[in-house]
């Protein structure tokens, strides 16, 4: 048996089965690349799901972290706080444009800054519901759940979810709907169900992660900006796998102009480290009581050393610039297959940036998911040494996340193996209802 195989068996036998993962057990990795406890190499196209923005073990955020753990290493910052923490909320709300002023808070995972963003939200309108999307992903915990619009596997259980949570058809490639749709079941649902009075927030990610990497078209994003000016809605833009350079901004929500109160972050922010941040209007954020928002952890100091690090590498290397730059190589190929002949099922090329998805999908007119073909797309590159995450409501789309820091010369290697793996999955997978000749 191999390492890999006892591990599998082992960690059968010791995980609880909820937590799924793949079945490649890290031993290191630098940059874009992992091997695992085989020797095998893997060029990482899941960077961590979007986590590992500078790549693996930067070596200024290793510099950053060794340096910091030499210090201190928790102090809580309620009890002793730490001028790190304020040197990156300066940062962060000086990146951040609200066209106000701002302020920051730090906490640990990506669905505490989205507790926190509702939480603050409720405090500053006094109003308790809140208004998400269908496809969203907004985390784990009891509020992220009941604000994620996909039930299996996230919700499948778990419920009773917090009350007063809607949800809004999200528009989305073959989903029938699109932005003047999903504003028309926006306005219905504040005149039938529930008063704008009773709204606090509207969350929104401006790229779906989870839910198929859909970009929400600017009309969505400025209809949301208009209603949430009319009725004093806070407008919540979760950043936590789109931002930090991901898509070629900073935030994916300045590609639209839109301005939003409140941004969670998290993901990229640091590197790898645990640390997520709600970064947003001063006068919103300071609603909540001394005392109501932070924990133990939160702004933990190692997390905080690896954040201002991060900044300064995506200031230094220019990572919004390549993250431009590797969605238009990524995308010259992509769209390339799709245009091929016997290669149609490749629905829908969707380049954000770095933050790159295809759909798969059957061939025309029916146009289904093809959730068989992406699974055989992802497996065919795992064999191949490339690690790509699928995802979608669907199941149906590749996601490919590279770190922003990839060499030339591993991503040739990438493309080369996933229009291999491409081509071995549409000859293994056939056409559920090939096209009439
Ligand atoms: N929001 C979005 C948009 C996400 O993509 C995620 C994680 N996939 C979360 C929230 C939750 O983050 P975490 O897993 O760190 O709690």
């Amino acid at each position: 048996m191999g390492q890999g195989q006892a591990l599998r068996t082992r960690q059968q036998n010791a995980v609880a089965a909820g937590v799924a993962t793949k079945a490649i057990f890290a031993e290191r990795a630098a940059n874009a690349e992992l091997w695992d406890v085989e020797g095998r190499r893997f060029i990482d196209f899941a960077a961590g799901i979007a986590v590992n923005n500078t790549g693996h073990r930067h070596p200024h955020v290793m510099r950053a972290v060794a340096e910091q753990a030499l210090q201190f290493t928790h102090t809580c910052f309620h009890v002793a706080p730490y001028e790190s923490y304020i040197r990156l909320a300066e940062r962060l709300n000086a990146i951040v444009d609200t066209g106000e002023e701002n302020r920051t808070m730090l906490v640990t995972t990506g669905a505490e800054a989205v507790e926190n963003a509702i939480k603050i939200a409720r405090a500053y309108t006094k109003r308790s519901a809140v208004i998400a999307f269908t496809g969203a992903f907004h985390g784990r915990t009891m509020m992220g759940m009941a604000l994620t619009g996909k039930v299996a596997p996230y919700k499948k259980g778990f419920g009773p979810f917090p009350a007063e949570i809607f949800h809004v058809p999200f528009p989305a490639a073959f989903s029938g709907v699109d932005v003047a749709a999903s504003l028309r079941a926006l306005d219905h649902l504040l005149a039938s169900d529930v008063d704008p009075d009773r709204v606090a927030a509207f969350i929104v990610e401006p790229i779906q992660g989870e839910g198929g990497f859909n970009a929400a078209p600017s009309a969505l994003l400025q209809g949301l900006r208009e209603r949430a000016d009319r009725y004093g809605i806070v407008l919540i833009a979760d950043e936590i796998q789109a931002g930090m350079a991901r898509t070629g901004m900073m935030l994916a929500i300045e590609h639209s102009g839109v301005k939003p109160d409140l941004v969670t972050l998290a993901k990229g922010l640091a590197g790898g480290f645990p640390l997520s941040a709600l970064v947003g209007k001063a006068t919103i954020m300071n609603a909540a009581l001394p005392g109501g928002l932070g924990g133990t952890y939160a702004g933990n100091p190692i997390s905080v050393a690896a954040a201002n690090a991060v900044l300064d590498v995506i200031e230094t290397e220019r990572l919004c610039a390549r993250a431009t730059w590797i969605g238009e190589r990524v995308g010259a190929l992509l769209n390339d297959l799709a245009a091929r002949q016997g290669l149609e099922r490749l629905g829908d090329v969707r380049v954000n940036g770095a933050m790159i998805g295809f759909e798969l999908v059957e061939a025309t007119p029916s146009r289904d998911a093809a959730p068989q073909l992406t699974s055989q797309i992802v497996a065919e590159a795992e064999r191949r040494g490339l690690i790509v995450l699928s995802c979608g409501v669907r199941y149906n789309v590749i996601r490919l996340l590279p770190p922003l820091t990839i060499e030339e010369s591993v991503l040739d290697e990438a493309l080369q193996i996933l229009e291999a793996s491409i081509e071995a999955a549409f000859a293994t997978v056939p056409a559920a209802h090939p096209a009439k000749a």
